[in-house]
């Protein structure tokens, strides 16, 4: 399981074989096949029920698979003792649509808090890293502020750097602009093509803002129905589909 080997192969961070999920009789996923080279920034849409925020919830062990197997830099997730879920966990960063921040402390201890009490970092180590955070997602000012005086744009970009305080390989985004008012969608968007931009962290994105897909991308898997149906480029899924649902899709969302 930790054949050291196997995680340099084909520089494949995450491969999902034969996935099947159900929820009662309802096959969410249906022998799903995927894989993401690690740095990397894969897209998922298609849409609503199709099965993508399913995906990121099993990645997160928030769930697990009834079928196939789900490896994260070599190692399985499914079946997997606690302790290694929990370094596999490690690796990687979520952000929800709803920001989940913990709304009793400051913008600095909600990113200081997981690397102070799971990766061990001292207080020092882990405001420093936090406070490079802050710059980066541009929220320098708000440092001492309490989530409820932020507005969700700014809720959203401290999620942002709570998650990439653990420095993960993976960060998944699920509908991260989804809860907010429009005119704050384009500032969580512009921080996030920088980091796509500006790291090597290998992203993979639930969205359904198209021009944010084709910007950041380098490949976009169509779901339908619990299944890839078209994957490629963004140029190739934009400018060019070849199935009729990935056309129709789009044609309803752009
Ligand atoms: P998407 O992200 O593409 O909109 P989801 O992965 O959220 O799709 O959901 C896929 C399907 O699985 C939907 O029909 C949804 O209702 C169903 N589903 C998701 N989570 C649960 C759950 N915990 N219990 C029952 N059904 C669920």
């Amino acid at each position: 399981m930790n054949d050291p080997a196997r995680k340099s192969a084909n520089g494949e961070l995450i491969r999902l074989e034969r996935v099947t999920k159900r929820f009662g009789d309802h096959t969410v996923l249906d022998h799903l096949d995927f894989s993401v080279e690690a740095g990397k920034h894969v897209t998922l849409i298609g849409p609503s029920g199709s099965g993508k925020t399913t995906i990121l919830r099993l990645l997160m062990t928030l769930i697990k698979p009834d079928e196939g197997t789900i490896t994260v830099d070599g190692d399985q997730l499914f079946p997997a003792s606690e302790k290694q879920v929990r370094e596999v966990r490690k690796k990687i960063g979520m952000v929800f649509q709803q920001f989940n921040l913990f709304p009793n402390m400051t913008v600095l201890r909600n990113i200081t808090e997981a690397p102070v009490t799971v990766l061990g970092l001292s207080k020092d180590e882990a405001e420093e890293r936090a406070r490079d955070l802050l710059e980066l997602v541009g929220l320098t000012d708000h440092v001492d502020k309490h989530p409820a005086q932020l507005s969700g744009g700014q809720q959203q970009r401290v999620a942002i750097a709570r998650a990439l305080a653990m420095r993960p390989q993976v960060l998944l985004l699920d509908e991260v602009t989804s809860a907010l008012d429009p005119e704050l969608v384009a500032g969580v968007l512009d921080v996030l093509r920088d980091i796509a931009r500006s790291t090597d962290i290998t992203m993979l994105c639930v969205t359904h803002e198209m021009n944010f897909a084709r910007d950041i991308s380098d490949q976009v898997l169509m779901f339908d129905s619990g299944r890839v149906i078209e994957a490629g480029t963004p140029e190739k899924i934009f400018s060019e589909p070849e199935h009729d649902r990935t056309r129709e899709f789009l044609s309803a969302v752009l």
